[in-house]
């Protein structure tokens, strides 16, 4: 799928469209372009997917969504259903629904809140009774379970097949795909972004789209435009084959789990995920102050190696990290697999074949930032989906094609602007190497 290496290419070259980063959003937005005849250039700095577009827990949701993502997300799900046939290719798609399980009236009625939301837009999401949940899930055995909260049209697929089978049906259309090759800065000229500077040389381009993810807000800092993202580390770990069939859904209960293809069952920790203290935590916190409270009880700081790291600008460089692999939390998952074990006895023993963590890039509003960078012409961005954008990546891909070609997207795209953000932005021209 590769391009190879930029180092062998004889001289500068240009697109019509650049993207950095190859996660679902750059590589599903390559994928509709070069569809759409528009001659595209991704830039990768590690491996396609190998951030977290392939360490997510696949699920593929509109149940709880924030109205604002709702009307996308719908869209998204029309585009999930047909994505194997699109890119020729199984992502292990399963549109089984989503369940969220309630074990107490406050969450019941939280829960239920939201039901008038789905229906507004036409979704089927219903409170499910202990019964129903059970009937559902023939092998869950948990007595606490009150009930749970169900969209049947959502779904699920598996993450380590996504944005790499964009990447390889875009490739396919024209668009030239470029791993091991990090851009370490954007040029501009007249308030116009121009051309990327990459490891290997410079690439001019017409439009740039920034699909960077967890490390969005360091590359566009140059710019001025401030992306105020904190990383947030999720954790999962994948079991041994199991002797029972679950239904192909997302679970969210006590722990998060779904069964995959060939059995193994990824489970999560449904309630916790880490912050490891950075130099962005004091830039940034008191924007999160609100988000925390909210989310009081399932945030665990951590004081250690990051705060070191980040003070001696390791992570400044977008070299030094090619792919970010942080270590799982295994108190965390061992704790979420004995919940398993015990939901699920007739699973018998189970064991980890292996665990991983993950950064979210989380932002403030815990919405996420699409379209136009402020200040700059030609300069896109689609970042800081904040722990729910796997979900959206094919219709960010569509809807990214549409925008930067100057279609309309049919969405309300207003509520994403990275305006929001750009209270005292400064426009300069950025140094680049
Ligand atoms: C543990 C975990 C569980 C999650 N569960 C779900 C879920 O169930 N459902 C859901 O919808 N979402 C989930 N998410 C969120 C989802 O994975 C992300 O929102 C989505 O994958 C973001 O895609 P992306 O393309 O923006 O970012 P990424 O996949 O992170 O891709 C960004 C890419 O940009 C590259 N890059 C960065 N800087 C540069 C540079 N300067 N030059 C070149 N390349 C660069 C990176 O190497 C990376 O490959 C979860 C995330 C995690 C970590």
């Amino acid at each position: 799928m590769t391009t190879s290496a930029m180092a062998t290419r004889s001289s500068e070259h240009s697109y019509d469209v650049a993207i950095v980063g190859g996660g679902i959003m750059g590589t599903a937005s390559a994928y509709y372009l070069a569809k759409a005849g528009v001659s595209v250039g991704l830039f990768e700095k590690g491996r396609v997917g190998g951030e977290q577009s392939s360490r997510n827990w696949g699920a593929v949701r509109q149940q709880q969504r924030d109205p604002a993502e709702l009307p996308l997300m719908i869209e998204s799900v029309r585009l999930w259903a047909g994505l194997e046939e699109e890119l020729g290719t199984g992502l292990d798609w399963n549109q089984q629904g989503h369940l969220a399980l309630v074990y107490d009236k406050k969450t019941g009625a939280e829960f239920e809140k939201w039901i008038p939301v789905g229906r507004e837009h036409g979704l089927d999401t219903r409170m499910l009774t202990a019964k129903e949940v059970h009937d559902l899930m023939p092998h869950y055995r948990d007595s606490d379970c009150r009930g749970g909260l169900f969209t049947s049209s959502d779904g699920c697929a598996e993450p380590e097949k996504v944005a790499v089978a964009f990447a390889r049906a875009a490739s396919a259309k024209g668009a030239e795909i470029f791993e091991l090759t990090s851009v370490s800065s954007i040029e501009t000229q007249n308030v116009s972004a121009c051309a990327l500077w990459t490891e290997h040389g410079r690439i001019k381009a017409n439009t740039i789209v920034v699909t960077t993810g967890a490390w969005t807000s360091r590359l566009l800092k140059p710019l001025g435009t401030r992306h105020p993202s904190l990383w947030i580390r999720g954790n999962v770990a994948r079991t041994n084959v199991l002797p029972i069939e679950i239904r192909k859904l997302l679970v969210w209960g006590k722990c998060a789990y779904r069964q995959r293809s060939d059995g193994r069952v990824n489970i999560a920790a449904a309630r916790i995920a880490f912050h490891d203290l950075m130099t962005d935590s004091f830039v940034y916190g008191t924007k999160f102050l609100p988000v925390a409270k909210d989310h009081w009880g399932s945030f665990r700081l951590s004081v250690g190696g990051h705060a070191v790291r980040s003070l001696i600008g390791e992570f400044d460089d977008f070299t030094t990290h090619r792919t970010l692999d942080p270590r799982p939390e295994w108190k965390v998952l061992q704790e979420a697999g004995k919940l398993f074990a015990k939901e699920y006895p007739e699973a018998g023993p189970i064991t980890f074949e292996r665990a991983w963590g993950g950064f979210i890039d989380y932002m403030p509003d815990e919405l996420p930032v699409v379209g136009e960078v402020p200040g700059y012409g030609g300069l896109f961005m689609a970042a800081g989906f904040s722990g729910h954008g796997f979900g959206m990546g094919p219709v960010i891909g569509r809807v990214m094609a549409d925008l930067v070609q100057g279609k309309p997207v049919g969405h309300d795209l207003r509520p994403f602007s990275p305006k929001r953000f750009s209270k005292g932005f400064r426009s300069r021209e950025p140094e680049h190497a």
